[in-house]
């Protein structure tokens, strides 16, 4: 008989079950079975869990896919782990031979698994993932910190497509705890204002303390005399954080500025002129998960460059995942974690 753990599963229709569920197994020789110290909530988990769900998961899997834990068990080609090693999980597995990952765009391959949304993830006492995924980090690290390394991985692959430099003006859209990451990135970059629009207050108190140089409530000011006034032009990049804010971004960057788009929102649907983009000269740029950007994100981590011990505001035992994306949905928590084997 199978080995039984409790994982959190998705049932569809805003449904989450704590159950007993079999415990992975090694099925492939580049397998590794990590027991999970701790796996962060996701802005993605809100979208899956709200009805009708803005971001797609398959029911019956188990969801969680930013988490850090320690290998107990490899497969028999596994060659860059060992049982003990300490790993965070790029949670899209990709295939390593299509067109996309031949070019080096792992998070553009044609056969991504995603963890957590396909495939069985972190809210669980150990999950299983392939060898390539998984990045070894710091025993030193407390755990709440290296779950940082997922989003950040993602961020990094944004922040590798604006060109960002000392005294360049940025506009952050958004501050959960994605927005937060990217003002203390931009503050680590030299970017000079830093200016963050977010509706809820206590994100805003937030993104002050991460650097922001200004806050506005998008909702009671007006964002764009906001950002001319403290600019003069307008910024030079605007970052998407929602994924929704697309028009926003455009009419905040200066001429020639750029807009990044990271935040996704299947429900967002805009209109407007093409030609404020051509005659303005603005760039648009989308992102989308990680792109070989671990490396970079377990460095940053480890380097205690960032200051993430105030974004964590909530601990919380597997029962308690289903409240614990409320809390992040209704932005009353910035870092939400769940600890599976508490
Ligand atoms: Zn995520
Ligand atoms: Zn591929």
């Amino acid at each position: 008989m199978s080995e039984k753990m409790r994982a959190a599963v998705f049932e569809g229709n805003g449904v989450l079950e704590i159950k007993e569920v079999d415990k992975p197994v090694i099925t492939k020789p580049d397998d590794v079975i990590v027991e999970v110290e701790t796996c962060s909530i996701c802005g993605t988990d809100v979208h899956i869990m709200s009805v009708p769900p803005g971001y797609i998961a398959a029911p019956g899997t188990i969801l969680g896919h930013e988490l850090v834990g320690k290998v107990v068990e490899v497969g028999d080609r596994v060659t860059s782990l060992k049982v003990g090693d300490r790993v965070v999980t790029n949670p899209n597995d990709y295939c390593g031979v299509c067109k996309y990952c031949q070019k080096n765009l792992p998070n553009l391959c044609e056969h991504i698994i995603p963890m957590g949304i396909e495939a069985d993830g972190g809210f669980a006492e150990y999950v299983r993932v392939s060898e390539k995924v998984a990045h070894k980090i710091s025993d030193d690290l407390p755990a709440e910190i290296a779950a940082f390394a997922e989003p950040l991985a993602c961020l990094i692959n944004g922040v590798n497509k604006i060109p960002v430099k000392p005294a360049d003006s940025v506009l952050v859209m958004g501050a959960g705890v994605i927005g937060l990451l990217f003002t203390q990135i931009m503050k680590a970059c030299g970017a000079s204002p830093i200016i963050v629009s977010e509706p809820a207050p206590m994100r805003r108190e937030f993104a002050k303390k991460c650097g922001a140089d200004f806050v506005i409530d998008p909702f009671t000011e007006n964002l764009e005399e906001f950002v001319l006034d403290k600019t003069g032009i307008g910024v030079d990049y605007a970052i998407d954080v929602v994924g929704s804010q697309m028009w926003t971004g455009i009419k905040a960057v200066r001429k020639g500025g750029k807009v990044l788009l990271f935040g996704f929102d299947g429900k967002a649907k805009l209109s407007f002129e093409q030609y404020h983009i051509t005659n303005r000269e603005i760039s648009i740029l989308g992102t989308w998960l990680a792109n070989a950007s671990f490396p970079q994100a377990v460095k940053i981590l480890e380097s205690g460059m960032l200051n993430l011990e105030p974004l964590i505001t909530h601990k919380l035992p597997l029962e308690k995942t289903a409240e614990g994306i409320e809390i992040l949905g209704k932005g009353e928590g910035i870092e939400v974690l769940i600890y599976p084997n508490l």
